[in-house]
């Protein structure tokens, strides 16, 4: 079965537009480097389009009706939004759910030392990394630190003009043959993932005075002390802005694109939904990378109890209500797909992988060994997502994440599939999934907003 390929469906005018959604997006990406900066700008951009907290609703007992925008923020770093439709919630939602975590590097709880005439920074990686990647590379320091006082220090260094950035050293070459005959999971430890971020001792005198110029530098400059990375969330990133690729600018390179680019896309097509017969949800979730687990991880009750919130709001909370209202959801589990790479053609079954610019991806599932693990979609929701894509000539493909028994991979699908509601994952390939930096085709983020819109706009 060939699909064509999306590029050739434009015309000048729909090239302008994919063209500068991936302005937008290149923007967005490069702003917001955590599941933090990504909820912050989902709130800005929510009240834009005339969102409202929903806690200004149960706080002034407030009814919701029809039309109505709220949306709720777990912890900073997971976000729901709704937009109430005409029908009884009971009759299901529509909903659309993207993770904003993505795999880094996050300080230890004591992270700073001195040894050989150099600060460092301890590590621990998050989520699944080639570790050998985020060796030499510019990096920056993004996220949180909390003062006793309950004071929350927001920190970013790195990112603009004149910032210093941050740098993980390797073994040169010159001295590395052991090094090179190791295996690749082993050539770079996940230990020696320390970061360099000083040298220049302040008083001969003190010992440990590079690290003690270091501290000084972070007090002027940030107001914490060293007892206070013990309460903080700091994360290390590649340091810049995502770009443009490619001669012909088909395509975006930028960090943290699984799964900001189904994150980017889900919540513009939920921000331009009107007001629809189902109630319209986005979901923008943590700890996607880690297991989907904690707090503010699509394992937590979060998102029921705020679907709970938001039935009690509308009239009389029961919890059948809210069972029939999970049940009759339809989902699309926006994340991710690997894209099929010529260098590494050997993993891929070229029948049934997703193609740089040829749309959105439809995966009915995912996992690993024999579909362990996964989310297996139904051949009666995949067939009415295909009516809808066809309708509104959305370029879609479908694929699965590797030949059988290659590895594997998961996503928060089979989390909500246990509600008992229509799941499928859905969204755009991806090229080096997981480095440091990551390449999309433009094509395929119009297509996947195109599709995360027409999703919303019909009855599935
Ligand atoms: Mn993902
Ligand atoms: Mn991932």
């Amino acid at each position: 079965m060939k699909r064509d390929n999306a590029w050739l469906s434009y015309n000048e005018q729909e090239k302008k537009k994919v063209m500068d959604l991936s302005k937008e997006y290149i923007n967005f990406i490069s702003d917001c480097k955590t599941e933090r900066e990504c909820v912050a700008e989902a709130v800005i951009q929510a009240k834009e389009a005339g969102y409202r907290d929903m806690n200004e609703y149960i706080e002034g007992k407030k009814t919701i009706q029809a039309g109505d925008k709220l949306y709720a923020v777990n912890m900073d770093k997971t976000i729901a939004l709704f937009h109430i439709g005409t029908k009884d919630i009971e009759q299901g939602m529509n909903i659309l759910g993207a993770h904003i975590d993505s795999p880094r590097l996050d300080l230890k709880q004591n992270p700073l030392y001195e040894e050989g005439e150099q600060a460092l920074l301890e590590t621990h990686y998050y989520g699944g990394i080639k570790k050998y990647q985020w060796v030499t590379l510019p990096l920056a320091i993004h996220g949180v630190v909390v003062k006793k006082d309950g004071t929350k220090i927001n920190v970013s260094i790195g990112e603009k003009e004149g910032e210093p950035v941050f740098c993980i050293t390797d073994l040169l070459v010159h001295l590395a043959k052991k090094q090179l005959d190791k295996k690749g999971t082993e050539l770079v430890e996940g230990e020696d993932l320390n970061v360099l971020v000083g040298s220049m001792p302040v008083n001969t005198e003190e010992k440990q005075a590079i690290k003690e110029n270091v501290l000084t530098l972070i007090k002027e400059q940030y107001g914490f002390e060293e007892e206070d990375f013990l309460s903080a969330e700091l994360e290390v990133v590649p340091a810049g802005r995502a770009r443009d690729c490619g001669i012909d600018k088909s395509m975006v390179i930028g960090y943290g694109q699984d799964d900001r680019v189904c994150a980017f896309t889900s919540l513009k097509a939920m921000l331009q939904t009107e007001t629809k017969e189902k109630t319209s949800v986005c979901l923008l979730v943590d700890k996607e990378e880690i297991g989907s687990v904690g707090a503010t991880g699509m394992q937590s009750r979060f998102f029921e109890n705020t679907v709970a919130e938001l039935i009690a709001l509308q009239g009389e909370y029961s919890e059948l209500k809210l069972k029939r209202a999970l049940k009759n959801s339809h989902m699309l589990s926006s994340d991710v797909s690997a894209a099929f790479d010529p260098n590494y053609a050997a993993v891929m079954e070229k029948k049934n992988s997703a193609y740089l610019g040829k749309g959105i991806v439809l995966n009915k599932y995912t996992g690993a060994r024999g579909k362990s693990g996964c989310n297996d979609a139904n051949p009666e929701y995949i067939a009415s997502l295909r009516n809808i894509f066809d309708k509104e000539k959305v370029s879609f493909q479908t694929a699965e994440l590797g030949k059988v028994d290659q590895g594997g991979g998961g996503t928060i699908a089979y989390i909500l599939a246990e509600y008992n509601m229509q799941v499928i994952d859905c969204g755009v390939a991806v090229l080096n999934m997981h480095a440091p930096w990551e390449v999309t085709s433009k094509a395929d983020i119009y297509e996947t907003y195109k599709g995360y819109q027409a999703f919303l706009n019909h009855n599935v």
